[in-house]
């Protein structure tokens, strides 16, 4: 028979695809399902970028192409970095791959002996822990809860560090939580970091174009120079351009972590799609107004998400600073019965309650390693939020 390989054994199908999967069945039996559980913008790629796509079909721009990305693509991050974040990388201290996943991917098999540690704040990224197990790290989970903002303190930091420990993960602003870092909030960590020489860096930027309330986004490695040689800013297209199914991800660090990554892709995939590579270049060199509407877009519905669910006996959701995610404290549903008398233990049966009876697909905060929370992505039209927060909340009323 069939036995999977030790490496992967621990890790099974993300959650959050196995309740998109339950929801879409449902909807096609016929059941009015209204879908929270997308981690992308209902947006469309714009179009000057589906432009460029179609000009590189056109003039033949469908080869392989440089391992880990073209020069214009480098040259385009590169004056990103510059530009938005103050940060100045060499173009050989610049890697491309196939969507942000791969970057890390690439990171963690480059750099990861069997045993070694990558201390990750909770709630996460579902596939942080994944992908260091996948490459035989060991991830460290440190719970940050709703009192700390969902933010890492820099006690904690400082105890979860051993001789073992290679990485730091850190997401802002957070998927699931949406919780930011401010450059205050980073300041101590960095601090923390500094006395501890043998421990990397890794920032997840991606959502760093949708931050509210004048909210300043900041990255490390600008922050703080003397942690730059050790520091991966890991950033891409997906979100900020509405661009999830182009799969181009980057990161700017020190050039012997690049050219180990590179390594690791050079044998997994040989080089992202030239085509989409094109359409990047437009991304980020092209005009960027349009993100400000978006977020402008994105705020309106966070606010009505969050004050419906405030609204909520039993629910407690904190004002996240970005990323189009709220992640929602339920305590006060556990214990209680539904009305087909099952009683509400875990966020997973509470999850699996609004799916069965208000129709309403949410990813417990089980999937991203926090109990008892869960998540829904408001990234979709204001009058499905309205009917799907209505719902909750008649759900919610009808526990005993
Ligand atoms: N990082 C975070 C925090 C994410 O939420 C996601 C996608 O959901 C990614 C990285 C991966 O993005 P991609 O592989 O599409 O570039």
């Amino acid at each position: 028979g069939f036995a999977p390989a030790s490496r992967i054994s621990t890790i099974g199908v993300s959650q959050i695809l196995k309740i998109g999967a339950r929801a879409q069945a449902m909807k096609r039996d016929g059941k009015p399902v209204i879908i929270l559980g997308a981690g992308e913008p209902d947006f469309d790629t714009p179009d000057h970028v589906k432009q460029a796509a179609c000009d590189a079909i056109q003039s033949g721009k469908t080869k392989y192409t440089a391992l880990d990305g073209t020069p214009e693509l480098k040259q385009a991050i590169r004056d990103k970095f510059a530009r938005e974040n103050g940060v100045s990388y060499a173009l050989d201290e610049i890697t491309v791959a196939t969507g942000a996943k791969q970057i890390l991917f690439n990171a963690m098999m480059a750099t990861l002996n069997p045993g070694d540690e990558v201390i990750i704040p909770t709630p996460y990224w579902t596939s942080y822990s994944d992908i260091v197990e996948i490459a035989e790290g060991k991830p460290v989970l440190i719970a940050c809860d709703a009192e700390a903002g969902f933010r890492l303190k820099a006690q904690q930091l400082e105890k979860a560090i051993t001789p073992k420990t290679r990485w730091v993960m850190l997401n802002s602003p957070s998927n699931p939580s949406g919780a930011a870092y401010s450059a205050e909030d980073y300041r101590p960590l960095l601090d923390v970091l500094l006395k501890h020489p043998h421990v990397w860096l890794l920032v997840d930027d991606m959502y760093e174009h949708i931050v509210y309330d004048g909210f300043k986004f900041v990255t490390p490695a600008a922050l703080e120079p003397a942690l730059k040689s050790r520091t991966l800013t890991v950033n891409g297209v997906s979100k900020a351009y509405a661009m999830t199914g182009w799969r181009i991800g980057y990161a700017g660090g020190p050039r012997d972590l690049i050219k180990a990554m590179a390594v690791v892709q050079s044998q997994a995939t040989s080089c992202p799609s030239s085509i989409s590579q094109a359409a990047s270049v437009a991304a980020l060199n092209g005009p960027q107004d349009f993100l400000k509407e978006r977020t402008a877009s994105f705020q309106r519905r966070r606010d009505l998400v969050v004050s419906a669910l405030n609204a909520i006996d039993g629910l407690d959701c904190r004002t996240p600073e970005g990323a189009f995610y709220t992640f929602s404290g339920c305590a006060g549903m556990l214990g209680k019965t539904t009305p087909g008398g099952k009683r509400i233990e875990t966020d997973t049966d509470f999850c699996a309650y609004l799916l069965d009876d208000a129709h309403v697909a949410v990813v417990p905060g089980s999937a991203f390693g926090l109990s008892p929370f869960f998540r829904i992505s408001y990234a979709t039209s204001e009058a499905e939020l309205r009917e799907a927060l209505e719902r909750i909340a008649k759900a919610c009323a009808a526990l005993r």
